[in-house]
């Protein structure tokens, strides 16, 4: 029965297509079962085709973008993984704002704004995701989030309409967008940015980069922060205090040098994770009285 729909998928969407592909390897964390089928998109044109299908199949969809926020499950994830990661897009000016696909990679979004000498992003640096995942999580480092300078927001809405949001129509808050809510498939956004002086917005960049490889961990792979910070502190500090750093089951590792950052030491599973995740969030609750929420996604079965 599930055979017959995959196909049935297959031959609607005849390429990009692969069945029971591991998502370790599209993961930062290199953790996950098999996609039951993961389909990469050449454009978006492809993409609603896709998903239209899937929805008239019944087939469940999942959206995945450099996988660096996200932990998937051991037993995989059902139905469409689809893949929106373009490397080789580029942003382009129209009417004074930038324009960038969910697809293309935030570092050439940043990147494209330095050359520009636009500023407002540079506090970004580091964040290893699509600009899509960024919007979708409210992407930010040193205060600074990527909300902050956004126009508008391209996406495909429940009903698979293409829709265009000004940034005040969209609710955003800390490592959160209503995107998480409402299932929207973030297609592109636009940027407002100032003009700035190119060498100091470089230098801000480089500064950032430096500061994030002296205090995060990127020797083993992990997907960046894994709790959200309280309203009045931080995890890691929490962590730290709760006597967390190092902690390990079995290959996962919470990080010796940030604590709110777990290491998969390489043989690491979703369920020695979220077994780790658990310990630090009692750990943290019993010293402090504080329940630490993830910030990393989950994604497939868990239950
Ligand atoms: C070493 C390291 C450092 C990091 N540092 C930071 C940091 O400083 N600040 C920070 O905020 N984060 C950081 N992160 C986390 C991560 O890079 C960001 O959250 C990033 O924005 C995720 O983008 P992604 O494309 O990898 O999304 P994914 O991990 O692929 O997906 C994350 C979520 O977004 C959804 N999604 C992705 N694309 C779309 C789309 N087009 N439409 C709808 N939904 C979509 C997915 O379904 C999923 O739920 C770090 C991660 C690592 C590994």
């Amino acid at each position: 029965m599930v055979d017959s729909v995959v196909e049935k998928f297959r031959r609607r969407v005849a390429v990009n297509v692969i069945e029971q592909e591991p998502l370790s390897s599209y993961t930062s964390f290199r953790i996950g079962g098999p996609a039951e089928i993961l389909y990469t998109p050449e454009d978006e044109g492809d993409l609603v085709c896709a998903v239209r299908a899937a929805r008239r199949l019944g087939i469940p969809t999942t959206i995945l973008g450099n996988g660096t926020n996200v932990l998937v499950s051991d037993s995989g994830v059902q139905g469409i993984v689809i893949r929106l990661l373009e490397p080789s897009r580029r942003p382009a000016m129209e009417e004074g704002l930038v324009l960038v696909k969910a697809a293309t990679p935030l570092a050439s979004l940043l990147e494209f704004a330095v050359v520009r000498s636009l500023e407002g992003l540079e506090y970004l640096t580091g964040i290893p995701g699509t600009v899509g995942g960024a919007v979708y999580m409210n992407a930010g480092s040193f205060s600074q989030a990527i909300s902050t300078h956004l126009a508008y927001v391209e996406l495909l809405d429940r009903k698979l309409e293409h829709v265009v949001k000004r940034h005040e129509e969209i609710d955003f808050d800390y490592r959160y967008s209503e995107f998480q809510e409402s299932g929207a498939i973030i297609l592109g956004a636009a940027f407002d940015l100032d003009p700035g002086d190119q060498t100091l917005i470089r230098a801000t960049a480089e500064r950032v980069r430096t500061e994030k490889r002296a205090k995060q961990s990127w020797e083993y792979p992990n997907a960046g922060s894994v709790f959200m910070n309280p309203p009045t502190t931080y995890a890691g500090k929490l962590i730290e205090e709760a006597g967390c750093k190092g902690l390990q089951v079995g290959g996962a590792q919470v990080s010796p040098k940030h604590a709110n950052f777990i290491l998969n030491l390489g043989d690491a599973t979703a369920a020695d994770v979220i077994r780790l995740m658990d310990i630090v969030v009692q750990r943290v609750y019993d010293k402090f009285n504080i329940r630490l929420t993830p910030e990393i996604r989950l994604v497939g079965d868990f239950s």
